[in-house]
């Protein structure tokens, strides 16, 4: 049984360190913020007082923070205090770059390191259903792996040192562009006097189909259990598909590849954002694409 540090207690990393607590892991966990630790303890892990603190005697340290520069603070502050040859791993979606600083900084101290970037959402992260995309050696994700399907169902090795981070943004930068797509279909059916359900039916089993249709439609009625259906409550907030369009454009730019698509997807979700539905679902950007026609 695998001693495990996990740090960043928030929407996604609490109910994922309860989940390791429950498959029968200790756990020390930290937070900056005082009800994190709190509700980690309810869910029976140990409280540290602080990163450093939480990864002494660990064999595998998680981390699940917001950005790149959370995680290397973090990371230069527990690297060089580790016992040599310990797993570190980071959840977090951050950009590329920043992983692979972070891996270089492991590797310097001796350590094994992974990034894998989760999709699945809250929702995935309570029920223990996440994907996990992992980047690193393959000694590394043979070590990560066992303790990732505590976490998770599936768990991919994508390559290298920042190759997780790397499947994540061209995954949602598929996304993006498809919910807008999916939107803009719906909102031109409106207009041509098409119901809902007779454009689900067709582009469901047609060549349209994709999974913001299927598993996440952006109209009430055809898929029961979209966030259409509740008020466009997340999910996954719009605020978040903006970060993830711009770690993809980020990426596009260090790279030299050319994503136009994704470029506009990510103007339309900072103009969504910026009027103030950055914490509605994603796919509530069918309302921005509605509300352009009056334009
Ligand atoms: P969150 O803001 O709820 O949690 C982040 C936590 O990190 C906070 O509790 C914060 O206090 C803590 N933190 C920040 N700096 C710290 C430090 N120096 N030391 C200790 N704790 C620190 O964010 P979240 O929704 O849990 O998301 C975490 C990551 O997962 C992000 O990178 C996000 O993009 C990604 N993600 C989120 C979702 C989602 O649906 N929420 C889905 C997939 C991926």
């Amino acid at each position: 049984m695998a001693n495990i540090a996990f740090i960043g207690l928030g929407n996604m990393g609490g109910p994922m360190a309860a989940n390791l607590v429950k498959a029968g892991r200790k756990v020390t966990a930290f937070d900056l913020v005082e009800a994190s630790r709190d509700q980690a303890k309810a869910d029976g892990a140990g409280i540290a007082e602080s990163s450093v603190a939480a990864v002494k005697g660990a064999d595998v340290v998680i981390t699940m923070l917001p950005a790149g520069r959370h995680v290397l603070t973090v990371w230069n502050e527990v690297v060089p205090v580790m016992t040599k040859g310990t797993l570190i791993v980071d959840c977090s979606t951050i950009d590329v770059e920043s992983a692979k600083q972070a891996h270089a900084l492991a590797a310097k101290h001796g350590m094994l390191s992974v990034d894998a970037p989760v999709s699945g959402g809250t929702g995935g992260a309570k029920g223990a259903t996440l994907t996990f995309m992992c980047g690193g050696e393959e000694k590394a994700f043979a070590a990560a792996k066992p303790v990732l399907e505590n976490m998770g169902k599936k768990i991919v090795h994508c390559g290298g040192a920042g190759a997780g981070q790397a499947a994540k943004i061209c995954n949602n930068m598929i996304l993006g562009i498809s919910m807008i797509g999916v939107g803009e279909a719906f909102a031109l059916a409106e207009k041509l006097g098409l119901s809902h359900q007779a454009l689900f039916d067709v582009a469901s089993t047609s060549s349209g189909q994709c999974w913001a249709l299927t598993s996440y439609c952006p109209v009430p009625g055809p898929v029961p259990t979209s966030p259409a259906n509740n008020g466009y409550k997340p999910g996954f907030a719009s605020a978040l598909m903006v970060k993830d369009l711009t770690l993809a454009q980020d990426a596009a730019k260090a790279a030299g590849a050319a994503t136009p698509l994704g470029k506009h997807a990510q103007e339309i979700y900072k103009a969504f954002d910026a009027a103030g539905h950055g914490g509605v679902d994603f796919s509530g950007i069918i309302q921005h694409v509605r509300s352009l026609a009056a334009k």
